[in-house]
Parts: structure tokens; C-alpha cells; sequence
């Protein structure tokens, strides 16, 4: 994949240029403007819920799993294994749910101040909602620490957009759209933005570093992957993804074209086709990488020493609706 996909507006200053909804800006040179998968608890799934399993689905964060490692593939979406929280997912998450809601606060008040101040009510919510967060705290004292942190995020990203001078379409918005097949694409998109000409900008979050030159092609593929469904659910493509790393101050911009969105769909059905053959089969192989050192199933990966735990009758056709093969 070419690395000049992706376009860094610190070393490309020919952007294309757009109006902003309210006023130009730092960010109003170009067209103005999170996923957090959540699986249903154990246990909790009802009728709908099996329903929805059960019809063949992808995300893109899944099918990056996929492409990645198979075998990881099988560990986080069939045996549903649990992870423990990292600091990074749980930081996330939480920088996430504040640039969300920090939208609901007037323009002309979505100050860096503000941000801050919502880290608070944003982390007791998460952890109501999720108690096991706060094992990423080595010391229950550190939740200063640990809200400065996230701040410093929040301010990065007073220097890459103002948010006073943008009014999003849609913010943590669920997507989902089905190929003619039945697969169904699924995500989470961060940030949906609609110019007054309505042209589309997706944008995403990232409280990472931006990638090195070279390696953009997860993000990218990300991207592309809802831009896909948000030009069928709106029957128009969106002219500009964006990209907001919080870890380095980096926006990163691309302008999609339609013959690249074909190609995005033809890649979906090819990993979609691997994951069927793996599936019907059971050869969920492991494909060992640098990646693996993050990876939390190592003790039952075979390329470690492990044995993957049998999988419980049905659990298959549950997550994938696929039937392996006898
Ligand atoms: S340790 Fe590596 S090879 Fe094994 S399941 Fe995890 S990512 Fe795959």
C-alpha cells in the first residue's frame, strides 16, 4: 500500500479546503467536521441479542484481528476469552467519552478547562459501568495521576481542532450496513462531520502516536472500512477521513475515492471468505508476530506452549453464524 495515502498536513500543505459549520478555524482549511466494540455480557444475551450473533457480522477492529492472527480471531470473537484491561484501551476509552460529551457543552465554552473537568464524571461512569478499569491503577492514590494524563491528552487536542467552531453530525455513532451476501458491517464511528454543501468527514480518535511511514495501512484500512458503510447508509461517499492522534499532535487526512471503496469492499468479502474457511473448518491458525507480546492469550496459544481450550458445541454458528464442517 502506498504510504502517501495517508497525508500528514504538517509536510502537505495542498489540503483540499472546505467551509466549517459555524466559522473557520484552526481546523477550518479543510472540510469541517469513536470503536469500542461491546460485547454483550455473559450470560445476558436474550432473544435479539442471539439473533443479532447470529447473523454473519465484521467489524473492523475484528477484521484486523483476523488479518493479524487468526487464531486471535477465535480467542476474542467464538471463545469470547476475557481480557485484562490495558492502561492504553482503558485511557482510551475514557479521552473517548469526553470529547463525545464535550460536544454538548455550547460552542464558545469547549475549553480545555471544560474537558478536563469532564474527566472526573466520565471515569466514575466507566467504572460503574465496567469496575474491572480500575485494576489498570497500580495504587487507588494514582487517580490524579492517572485524570492528569488523560488531561494532557485532551489539551493535544485543543492544538489540532477547536471544537467551538465545529458542530458534529453525529458523535459515538453505531453503523451498520449489509452486503448483499448478508454480511453485515458493523462499527463505531467517532465523529461524523456534514459540511453545508453535504459533504461528509469521518473522523476518528487515536490516543496513540500516529504511525510511521510505512505502517498506516490498519488505520487506513479502518477508515475505509466505514467509510464504506457510512456511503451506504447515507448514499454518499464521504469526502475526507480523518484521523486525531492525541499521542503525538498529529491529524492525518485522506480523501477517498470511489474505486478504492470497491476494493475496500472486495477486501472485506476476502477476509469475510478466510473467516468462513477457518470456521467451517477449525484451522484457526496461529500467526505469530511482534504483536504477539501484546497479546493476552499466549498461555493457550500453541505457538507458546498452549493448548486453545475445546470449543463448546454450537459457539461457532453463535458468534459467526457459519456450520463447520464434520
Ligand atoms: S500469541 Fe500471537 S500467535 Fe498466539 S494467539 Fe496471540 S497473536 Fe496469535
Amino acid at each position: 500500500m502506498p504510504t502517501d495515502e495517508l497525508v500528514n498536513p504538517a509536510t502537505a500543505p495542498t489540503l483540499p479546503t472546505g467551509p466549517v459549520p459555524g466559522g473557520a478555524g484552526p481546523d477550518g482549511g479543510v472540510l469541517p467536521g469513536g470503536v469500542a466494540e461491546v460485547a454483550a455480557p455473559d450470560g445476558a444475551a436474550g432473544t435479539d441479542e442471539t439473533a443479532r450473533r447470529r447473523r454473519p457480522g465484521l467489524s473492523p477492529s475484528r477484521a484486523n484481528d483476523f488479518l493479524q492472527c487468526p487464531l486471535l480471531f477465535r480467542f476474542r470473537v467464538v471463545d469470547r476469552l476475557p481480557e485484562p484491561p490495558s492502561a492504553a484501551a482503558v485511557r482510551g476509552t475514557l479521552v473517548h467519552a469526553v470529547l463525545e460529551n464535550l460536544y454538548d457543552a455550547p460552542a464558545g465554552t469547549r475549553t480545555p478547562q471544560t474537558a478536563r473537568a469532564l474527566v472526573p464524571q466520565e471515569w466514575d461512569r466507566l467504572v460503574t459501568e465496567r469496575p474491572e478499569v480500575v485494576e489498570v491503577l497500580e495504587d487507588p492514590e494514582d487517580v490524579e495521576a492517572w485524570f492528569s494524563g488523560a488531561g494532557a491528552l485532551l489539551d493535544t487536542y485543543f492544538t489540532l481542532e477547536d471544537p467551538n467552531r465545529l458542530e458534529p453530525a453525529e458523535r459515538e455513532m453505531a453503523v451498520a450496513t449489509s452486503l448483499e451476501d448478508g454480511l453485515e458491517l458493523r462499527g463505531i464511528v467517532d465523529r461524523l462531520d456534514v459540511a453545508p454543501d453535504g459533504a461528509i468527514r469521518i473522523v476518528d480518535y487515536k490516543t496513540g502516536r500516529s504511525p510511521r511511514e510505512g505502517y498506516e495501512s490498519g488505520a487506513l484500512f479502518q477508515m475505509r472500512f466505514y467509510a464504506l458503510v457510512v456511503s451506504r447508509l447515507r448514499g454518499r461517499a464521504p469526502a475526507m477521513l480523518q484521523l486525531v492522534y492525541l499521542g503525538d499532535g498529529v491529524v492525518l487526512r485522506h480523501c477517498p475515492d470511489p474505486a478504492e471503496l470497491a476494493t475496500t469492499e472486495r477486501r472485506i468479502r476476502a477476509i469475510w471468505a478466510g473467516i468462513r474457511s477457518a470456521a467451517e473448518t477449525g484451522r484457526w491458525l496461529p500467526r505469530t508476530s511482534a504483536l504477539c507480546g501484546w497479546c493476552a492469550h499466549q498461555s493457550v496459544c500453541p505457538a507458546f506452549g498452549g493448548e486453545p481450550p475445546d470449543l463448546p458445541a454450537g459457539a461457532v454458528e453463535l458468534a459467526l453464524g457459519i456450520t463447520p464442517r464434520d
